[in-house]
């Protein structure tokens, strides 16, 4: 394929297209430009009336801390960005409920609370605008601004953008005219002032966009899209005309992000020439950037390389900060929507249950951090190490196994292993699950507890010897305790115990010696 074909302009193609229709169906069908509104009077007689208009009644009710209590859910970190995004939010679609409520109510002074969003890669900057969408009903579009700025047609893609709103809305206009727009990698559409001849275009794109961003009309039929134009075709040979179908931009909500990386240089710049102190103590060099984020100007976006005017449309500033190796454990142990419900659905489609250790998905977060891709390299990992695991396990005789710190480490030795030790394997299965009783006691009881190495050793023997899962071995063992170490709670304030092997040989003597040393300790 000839990848450096010119690319055709829209009127080429519509005369193409002319001449194939003529050469197909001879006069019979006739071509018509699509965005031509006027009937002739004979089809208008014999007009069935146009489909039904889809409609949709936006009843937006919620209130900040709803949407970032929802967010908080599925995004990790990130809370000043929630709080920010979820007042934004508010503030536009209870603006747009009332113009809705009421068209004559429009203040034309009212000023979209559009947004840019400043932050490293994989963050959640994308995942929190996603998440919003959802919550809303509304659409929700994303393109990468390079799109743009890469093309020659920078005009006519960006309304493009309108109508994949429209194709998300499925088609309901007046849904359409409530979306989002998510517009990734702003930060490649500047034009710094100090670069000779760079890209004309990203300000051609800026100034697009800006269009959009105010208020205009968007044709649904673009000249260079095939199937719309074959759309208005067949309309007019039913009906004898076609409606010019427009979106109004005026309630799109529109998103920019990017990284800004030499964003920070120059809010620094302007706060030492301006001598505003920056008291903040700045701990990394993380931390750095994205506190000076939080003190971006539309000064610094225009030294940046944006418009003043394109900027100005963006009133609101959200800064999304690096994560670290425990905001990454995190996300995999306890985000909904986590990547590891992922694997164990995978996994169970096979009938094999695949158990993420504590230790496990330490190692796949601290393997990811060095990827310096944010969350995004979860998944590479995982992917990585699991690989073999889904190719091998649904076709040997394991049900169960888990991904240990070792399995991340050395996953193709580990995996060798549990295919051909079954004592090794069913062990590590079994301590995973005493593991998880501890976790569990903890919800229920309020108490830490943890047996040792030995006394985890002696309840997988106990429980593999008597044929009874970890569970009823540690219920049986443990009857008497939560009363006993809730009384040792009450005398000296104690949360947290060791159970050594002898807790499984003599459980009711251990409790007594150490309740009995309680009274002392509180005496
Ligand atoms: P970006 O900041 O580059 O827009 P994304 O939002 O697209 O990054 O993140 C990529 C993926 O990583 C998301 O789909 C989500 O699964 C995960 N992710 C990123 N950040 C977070 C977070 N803070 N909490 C939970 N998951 C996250």
């Amino acid at each position: 394929m000839n990848t450096n074909k010119k690319i055709p302009t829209p009127e080429e193609i519509e005369k193409e297209f002319q001449e194939f229709v003529q050469q197909k169906y001879g006069g019979s069908v006739r071509l018509i430009n699509a965005t031509a509104s006027e009937a002739t009077p004979e089809a208008q007689e014999e007009d069935e009336g146009p489909e039904p208009k889809k409609t949709f009644d936006l009843k937006f009710d919620l209130k900040p801390k709803e949407i970032k209590q929802y967010l908080d859910r599925y995004v990790i970190k990130q809370d000043d960005a929630k709080k920010a995004l979820a007042i934004a939010v508010c503030d536009h679609y209870n603006h747009v409920r009332e113009c809705h409520e009421d068209p004559t109510a429009a203040d034309a002074d009212y000023s979209k609370q559009n947004i840019v969003m400043l932050g490293p890669t994989g963050v959640g900057k994308t995942y929190l605008i996603r998440h919003i969408a959802k919550l809303i009903g509304v659409p929700f579009v994303k393109a990468d601004a390079t799109r743009f700025s890469e093309t020659g047609y920078v005009g006519a893609n960006v309304d493009d953008l309108i109508r994949e709103l429209v194709t998300q809305a499925e088609d309901n206009l007046e849904l359409a005219q409530y979306g989002i727009i998510y517009l990734d990698e702003a930060d490649k559409i500047a034009t710094p002032p100090n670069i000779i001849g760079r890209d004309v275009s990203g300000r051609g794109v800026q100034i697009g966009l800006l269009k959009l961003m105010e208020e205009t009309e968007v044709d649904l039929r673009a000249g260079n899209d095939v199937a719309s134009q074959m759309r208005a075709a067949m309309e007019f040979q039913k009906s004898g005309k076609v409606d010019k179908e427009v979106i109004n931009t005026r309630h799109i909500l529109f998103i920019i992000s990017g990284a800004f990386t030499g964003m920070a240089d120059i809010i620094k710049k302007r706060m030492h020439q301006s001598k505003i102190g920056f008291n903040a103590e700045i701990t990394s060099q993380t931390d750095e950037t994205a506190q000076y984020f939080e003190d971006v100007t539309p000064k610094d976006f225009i030294d940046f390389g944006f418009e003043p005017e394109f900027i100005g449309r963006l009133p609101v500033h959200v800064v999304c900060t690096e994560l670290g190796v425990d905001d990454l454990f995190h996300i995999l142990k306890h985000s909904e929507g986590s990547i590891i419900c992922q694997y164990e659905n995978a996994f169970r489609a096979y009938g094999i249950t695949a158990l993420f250790s504590d230790s496990g998905l330490q190692r796949i977060a601290e393997k990811a951090i060095e990827q310096k891709t944010g969350a995004r390299a979860l998944m590479t990992v995982c992917e990585k190490v699991l690989r073999n695991y889904k190719f091998e396990l649904p076709s040997t005789g394991v049900e169960e196994f888990v991904v240990t710190a070792d399995v991340v480490d050395d996953p193709d030795a580990e995996l060798k292993r549990i295919i051909e030790d079954t004592d090794y394997n069913r062990n590590s299965v079994k301590c995973e699950q005493i593991r998880r009783y501890e976790t569990q006691f903890h919800a229920e009881h309020q108490l830490f507890i943890q047996f040792d190495d030995e006394a985890t050793a002696l309840i997988c023997e106990r429980s593999i010897a008597d044929g009874q899962t970890v569970q009823q071995v540690c219920d049986q063992l443990l009857e008497s305790y939560q009363h006993g170490l809730n009384l040792i709670k009450q005398n000296t304030g104690q949360s947290t115990f060791t159970f050594p092997k002898s807790v499984l040989e003599n459980p009711d003597q251990v409790l007594e010696e150490w309740i009995r040393e309680s009274y002392t300790t509180k005496g």
